[in-house]
Formats: C-alpha cells, sequence, structure tokens
C-alpha cells in the first residue's frame, strides 16, 4: 500500500498573507502612517515576545485574554515568556524602560503589528491577527480622548468606510466603580439562576463582564440593571462630560451604551468601540490612566486605540472598494537567450533599474516563445532582445512590440534609446 504522506499546515487559527493578500495590508499601513505621523504619533515595534508576569500584570489576571488566551511557555534558558496579545502593556513597558518618560509629554505612538490569542477561530477571528494602534502617554486631559477618537474616525472614514458610529461609556474610576460592582451585584443575586453559565462564572470573578454577554436571556435581564454612568464621581462625570461635547463639536456620530466594557482590566474612564453593519468589532479602546504606575512608572495619564487589520480588509473588500495602484506597469521586457547573455543580463536589468525604468525579464526561462509570451501578457510596448550574438557583439535588439519592427542598438546606448522611446509615446 502507498503511503500517505501527511502534509503540515499552519497552525490552526494561523493564516498565511499571500502575495494577493499583501495590497490591502500595505494600504490600511500606508492610510494609517500618513494620517498617525500628519496628527505627531511616531511608529514604535515592540518584541513579540515579553514576560508573562508583563500581561498579567498590565492586562490583568481576571481578564479572558491572561486567563484563557495567551500562547506561554517556558525558554530552554527557564524564562516564561508570552507571546504579545495586545499591543498596550508592551508599549507602556517600553515607555517606561526606554527613558519616555522624562521627554516632553504626551509622547505620541503607533504600531502595526501581529497580536496572537488562543480563542476559537470563526470568520475574522484569528489567533494571529494583525492591529494598527496608537497610545497616547502623559496627558489625562478629555481633549486627548477626544483627539485620539477623531483621528480614528479620519482614518476608518479615508480607508473607505462610511456611516461608522461609535459606541461610547466610562467606566469611572478605582474610586467610582466598586460602588457600582457592589450595586451590580446585588442586582444580579437575586437574578442568578436565569444567567448563562458563563455570567455565573462572571459574576464570581469579574462581574463588569457580565455587561457585554451576548446571551439574549442575560441581555434582556440587563436592560432593567444599573448603568454606571449614574455612579461616576464628579471628577469621573465631568471628564466624560467634555469627551461628549468635543465630539459634539468635532462630529464623531456616537451612540452612549451605557453597558460597554472592554476584555482588559487596565482602562478606566472612556471606553469606546467602533463595530461594522454586521455588529463585528472593528476597534475598540480607552483610557488608562494607573497603567504607567502599575507597571512601575510614575503617574501619567493615557489613551489608545487598536484596529482589526484583517477585520478591516475583510469589510472593505465588503463595501467594494478599489486599492489604488501601486506600481505602474512595467514597459519593457527583457529577453535573454543563451549562456552569455544570461549571465550578462542581471547587470543590465539593474542598469535599467537603478534609471527609474519599469522593467521584467523572466531569468529561468530559455526559449524565446515563453519569454515573448510573458512580454505579451504583461503589455509592455518594447522588448529587449539578448541572445549569444548581441551579447558577442555588443548590440541588443529593441523590437517594437506593437508594430513588431526590430532594430539592432548597441548596448551602451539602449538605456538612452529605450527612455527617448518611452518620451515619445
Ligand atoms: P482589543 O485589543 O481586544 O481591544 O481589540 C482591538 C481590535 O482588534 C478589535 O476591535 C478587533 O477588530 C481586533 N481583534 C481582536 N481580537 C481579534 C482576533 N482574534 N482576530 C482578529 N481580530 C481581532
Amino acid at each position: 500500500m502507498p503511503r500517505t504522506k501527511k502534509q503540515i499546515q499552519s497552525v490552526k487559527g494561523m493564516h498565511d498573507i499571500l502575495p494577493e493578500e499583501q495590497p490591502w495590508f500595505d494600504y490600511v499601513l500606508k492610510k494609517g502612517r500618513e494620517i498617525l505621523e500628519d496628527y505627531g504619533f511616531s511608529r514604535i515595534e515592540t518584541p513579540v515576545l515579553e514576560y508573562t508576569e508583563l500581561f498579567e500584570k498590565g492586562v490583568g489576571l481576571g481578564t479572558d485574554i491572561v486567563e484563557k488566551e495567551m500562547y506561554s511557555f517556558k525558554t530552554r534558558g527557564g524564562d516564561q515568556l508570552t507571546l504579545r496579545p495586545e499591543g498596550t502593556v508592551p508599549i507602556v513597558r517600553a515607555f517606561i524602560e526606554n527613558g519616555m518618560q522624562s521627554l516632553p509629554q504626551p509622547i505620541k505612538l503607533w504600531y502595526f503589528s501581529p497580536m496572537f490569542r488562543h480563542e476559537q477561530p470563526q470568520a475574522g477571528r484569528y489567533r494571529q491577527f494583525w492591529q494598527l494602534g496608537v497610545e497616547l502617554i502623559g496627558d489625562f486631559n478629555p481633549s486627548s480622548d477626544a483627539e485620539i477618537i477623531f483621528i480614528l474616525y479620519k482614518l476608518l472614514q479615508e480607508l473607505g468606510f462610511k456611516d461608522l458610529v461609535f459606541q461610547i461609556n466610562s467606566i469611572g474610576d478605582e474610586n467610582c466603580r466598586p460602588e457600582y460592582k457592589k450595586v451590580l451585584k446585588n442586582f444580579y443575586r437575586s437574578k442568578i439562576k436565569r444567567v448563562c453559565a458563563s455570567c455565573r462564572v462572571r459574576f464570581r470573578k469579574n462581574i463588569l463582564r457580565m455587561l457585554d454577554c451576548g446571551n439574549e436571556g442575560c441581555k434582556e435581564i440587563l436592560k432593567s440593571g444599573p448603568q454606571i454612568v449614574d455612579f461616576l464621581d464628579e471628577e469621573c462625570k465631568e471628564h466624560f462630560k467634555t469627551v461628549l461635547e468635543f465630539l459634539d463639536e468635532i462630529e464623531v456620530p456616537y451612540i452612549l451604551n451605557p453597558f460597554l466594557v472592554r476584555g482588559l482590566d487596565y482602562y478606566n474612564r472612556t471606553i469606546f468601540e467602533v463595530k461594522d453593519e454586521s455588529e463585528i468589532q472593528l476597534a475598540g479602546g480607552g483610557r488608562y490612566d494607573k497603567l504607567i504606575e502599575l507597571l512601575g512608572g510614575t503617574k501619567f495619564g493615557a489613551v489608545g486605540w487598536a484596529i482589526g487589520v484583517d477585520r478591516v480588509i475583510i469589510d472593505l473588500k465588503k463595501i467594494g472598494i478599489k486599492l489604488p495602484k501601486t506600481r505602474e506597469k512595467p514597459k519593457i521586457f527583457l529577453v535573454q537567450l543563451g549562456e552569455l547573455a544570461k549571465k550578462k543580463s542581471l547587470i543590465l536589468f539593474e542598469e535599467f533599474r537603478k534609471a527609474g525604468i519599469n522593467i521584467q525579464a523572466s531569468f529561468s526561462r530559455d526559449s524565446i516563445k515563453s519569454q515573448l509570451r510573458i512580454a505579451n501578457k504583461l503589455g509592455v510596448r518594447f522588448t529587449l532582445i539578448f541572445g549569444q550574438r548581441e551579447a558577442l557583439d555588443g548590440n541588443i535588439i529593441l523590437r517594437d512590440m506593437g508594430s513588431s519592427v526590430q532594430e539592432i542598438i548597441p548596448i551602451e546606448k539602449i538605456i538612452e534609446e529605450v527612455k527617448k522611446r518611452l518620451k515619445e509615446i
């Protein structure tokens, strides 16, 4: 019996980004870079691996990410490491470690990086996915919340999204949130038998997560539940009010979602999300004024967001966005025949490239027929034919693909000649 070969496949939930997908990633990266750098953000990239402890401390032990979703392992040297599940905590680590605390504030950073979470894969949900994100560190002012929300709105608009609405909420801070949690617990106590199994666990472990349960029964119960905005202290209330006033002024469409919470412990006060028409979350973020201190720095206000790049691309394709052409079509094709011509062709190709002429060749093909077929397919205007004889004589054949007229040109004049002909088109 023939032995069946077992094909090794990519890891579950992780996908290749093939050449035909790259222009979409480039598009998001390019737009992101343009807008974020206009607004004074500088790019940062942190390592893919960090000490596990960093996320346990920063993201929070009771969160789904830390409890269930991290790729963690012990190295041969005995270090306990984790593949980065999100971007904020490593950036705050880098901010402290690289002395950015003593620079003029705020520090504005952006990133475009892969993240890793061991979630259940489904359409638009992967175990390795890309995020484009920003962090503004060093400001407590509500104008910073509004500024980064505005930038996110502009970026999504420029990418091609229309009719986007932000969901926004304030989850208060360590002064007022405990009281809300207490009231919420009392509210659920008499209803605990009616909520789903996961919510029963959340009730004990992280009660705020009960607010974003997707179960219909749980959602119904929550409708009459207490809202955190009614429990905000004066400072948090004032902060939130000012953020909303800013958003009104700069015309960012939003709805208040009193039950919005986020899956990371570091947030306080403003949090927000953007969903598409199918309720898929495209981006999310918020304020995190305690995180820098928690990770060993001094007290700094901070706010940030992250876009799910893979999801954004899925939606851009659905909307029918056409990508701008990034590279003009080649105008010249170099056909090489025989050993000597082949050897000299790479140098010739490089000379054309340096002269800024978009040239293509197929160095692996030998027959003139197959090479001309590619030239035709590419729709080039001229083909250069470089054979054994031409290589020996120091000439090259210039073929006009429209008229099929061929001329012999001395090799040292060919770039100049091609430039002249291309100008005449
Ligand atoms: P978060 O870091 O959880 O605030 O997520 C920010 C954004 O990343 C979300 O709004 C999603 O668009 C995207 N995202 C989060 N998890 C995944 C995932 N498993 N696969 C693809 N995109 C994701």
